[in-house]
């Protein structure tokens, strides 16, 4: 017999207690997220202070969790925020980010989106290819101004992670090869329409390893260096995100050694270093809150059928990610392990595989730990399902951050049809 696993986590505890959360579903219903604010602001300020000291930027990658309320918890930190989209950066702004601290990036951006950035004066555009940066420059040319340019290079470094989340490896479609960069920016350099400030590496997600990242700046900042030498003032050195979080028994990185080793392959470079977490700034500080409708057994194998699935949490089905499921409230009975599916009508419909769980009945609540990043943000109306609520607990106090979406919302944009 397997060893029998806890039914608690100390991801469950503060504003996530199994109390609080019973609370928040009760009033607001399931799938419900459930985001802790001030275990937000504590990793914030973690990460803030391992790089204590030197000037630094954090960029908060909004593509983690773009909730307003989430946004505007890091803008009253002061951080900045790294945008993929036009929509991101009016999300940013909205929620009380400087556009002196908004970093746009993205491996296709359209003209509209860059001339808009342009106009808004964001701090700079974080081009991905060569044809990139000379559209970037065509559009400043006709507004009559000088764009703030940086280069994603990349590394071709392996980050040791999920392949989909893999990015900085040269046959990943993100960024440029360092021969490339440089020609970039002796091009941009020349231009009177560019402005390169900044130089950039990201080279992927859920990163639980150092060294890939040590090994990235100091490639990256040898050609700092070498940029350097030609005048060419770059200012800003970006190392992206990807810093990893707990999904079951992960080592994690952590911030200081982090930062000293960043630092150490900058010795002598005054520079102010860009960070751009994402996943490690909200994803430990949410949850999934789901109930059981039925249980269903086939003589093999248990299945848990809950009102969540793969609309509202697709790392599961997209990614084979695997999140801890916990049971909320007492329980008796025997453990045995269970597939946690949802409604939808796909067999990739799946929220854990084999975990280990009390016999269910109908209503009681299943918590799908570390999902503050990456959920809500990827979720989806597949089988016109509106997305679920999202809620806020701070200091003990509930606050719904998002609306549940009603059928009118799904079609509100298909009023009139032939
Ligand atoms: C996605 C992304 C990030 C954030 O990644 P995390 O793994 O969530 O930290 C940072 N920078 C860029 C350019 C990205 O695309």
């Amino acid at each position: 017999m397997k060893e029998l696993p806890s039914l608690n986590s100390p991801l469950l505890e503060g504003n996530l207690s199994p109390t609080l959360l019973l609370e928040a579903a009760c009033k607001y219903q399931t799938p419900l997220y459930v985001y802790d604010f001030d275990r937000i602001e504590d990793f914030y300020q973690q990460f803030k202070l391992a790089f204590g000291g030197r000037k630094t930027l954090i960029c908060y990658a909004l593509k983690a969790n773009s909730n307003l309320s989430v946004i505007a918890k890091l803008a009253s930190l002061e951080s900045g925020a790294d945008c993929v989209s036009l929509g991101e950066i009016k999300r940013a702004l909205m929620a009380g980010i400087s556009k002196y601290k908004i970093i746009y990036s993205g491996v296709g951006k359209q003209d509209y989106e860059i001339k808009e950035a342009l106009e808004i004066g964001v701090l700079f555009i974080n081009t991905e290819s060569n044809e990139e940066l000379l559209r970037v420059e065509k559009i400043a040319q006709s507004l009559g101004i000088s764009a703030r340019i940086s280069v994603r290079v990349n590394p071709d470094i392996n980050p040791q992670t999920h392949p989909y989340i893999s990015t900085g490896l040269k046959e990943n479609k993100f960024g440029v090869s360092i021969e490339e960069a440089k020609k970039m920016y002796l091009y941009a350099h020349k231009s009177k329409y560019l402005e390169p400030v900044g130089i950039h590496f990201h080279i992927g997600s859920q990163i639980t390893k150092l060294q890939p990242l040590i090994e990235s700046s100091q490639k990256i900042a040898a050609l700092l260096r070498s940029l350097l030498a030609l005048k060419i003032e770059i200012k800003f050195f970006d190392i992206g995100g990807g810093i990893g979080v707990v999904y079951s028994d992960e080592n994690l990185i952590n911030p200081y050694d982090y930062a000293q080793e960043i630092l150490n392959t900058l010795r002598g470079l005054d520079v102010t270093i860009i960070c751009e977490p994402g996943r490690y700034l909200v994803g430990n500080c949410g949850v999934l809150l789901v109930k059981v409708l039925y249980e269903k057994a086939h003589l093999y194998k248990r299945f848990v059928i809950v009102d969540g699935a793969m609309n509202d949490l697709i790392r599961p089905s997209l990614y084979n990610a695997y999140h801890q499921i916990l049971p909320l409230g007492d329980y008796q009975g025997q453990l045995s392990e269970a597939d946690i599916v949802g409604p939808i009508c796909e067999s990739s419909d799946y929220l854990g595989k084999n975990i280990p769980l009390p016999p269910l009945k109908n209503g009681d609540l299943l918590a799908v730990l570390s999902s503050g990043a990456y959920g809500f943000s990827m979720a989806s109306n597949y089988n016109t399902r509106g997305r679920a609520a999202e809620v806020a607990i701070q200091k003990g106090q509930i606050s719904l951050i998002r609306k549940r979406e009603t059928f009118e919302d799904l079609i509100a944009l298909e009023k009139e049809f032939l």
